[in-house]
């Protein structure tokens, strides 16, 4: 039992969709898009006809992003204070705008790594 969830086809699945969803494409073919607009999701897929409405991602996504991004922009803050201490207006100009840039591009991406992972899991509604 242990061997079919973690074995080599389960995982194969899971990183197919979560990387297809990643690369803002549907899981199943990963042909067609997965999003309409910027985060709305396809009611069905236009190749497959995958039903893409029924994948709930919910506050998994913004969570995983600020999680991300938290990691990578924390440390980086920190690490010029540390080094060369600017001031803080340079702080901000540095920081804002890379904090909305990485939120932007991550966002979507992790959106659909989330439907993909559900998409491989079974996870529905
Ligand atoms: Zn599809």
């Amino acid at each position: 039992m242990a061997r079919e969830i973690y074995g080599g086809s389960q995982l194969s699945r899971t990183l197919r969709g979560l990387g297809r969803g990643f690369s803002r494409c549907c899981p199943q073919c990963g042909e067609a898009t997965l999003f309409r607009g910027f985060l709305k999701v396809e009611p069905v897929c236009r190749k497959c006809g995958l039903n893409l409405g029924e994948f709930r991602a919910d506050d998994a996504p913004p969570y995983f992003t600020v999680l991300i991004v938290g990691h990578i922009i924390i440390p980086a803050l920190f690490l010029l204070e540390r080094l060369q201490h600017p001031p803080v207006w340079l702080h901000m100009l540095i920081w804002v705008p890379t904090t909305l840039a990485l939120t932007f591009l991550l966002l979507p991406r992790i959106k659909g790594a989330v439907i993909g992972t559900q998409w491989s899991l079974g996870i529905r509604g």
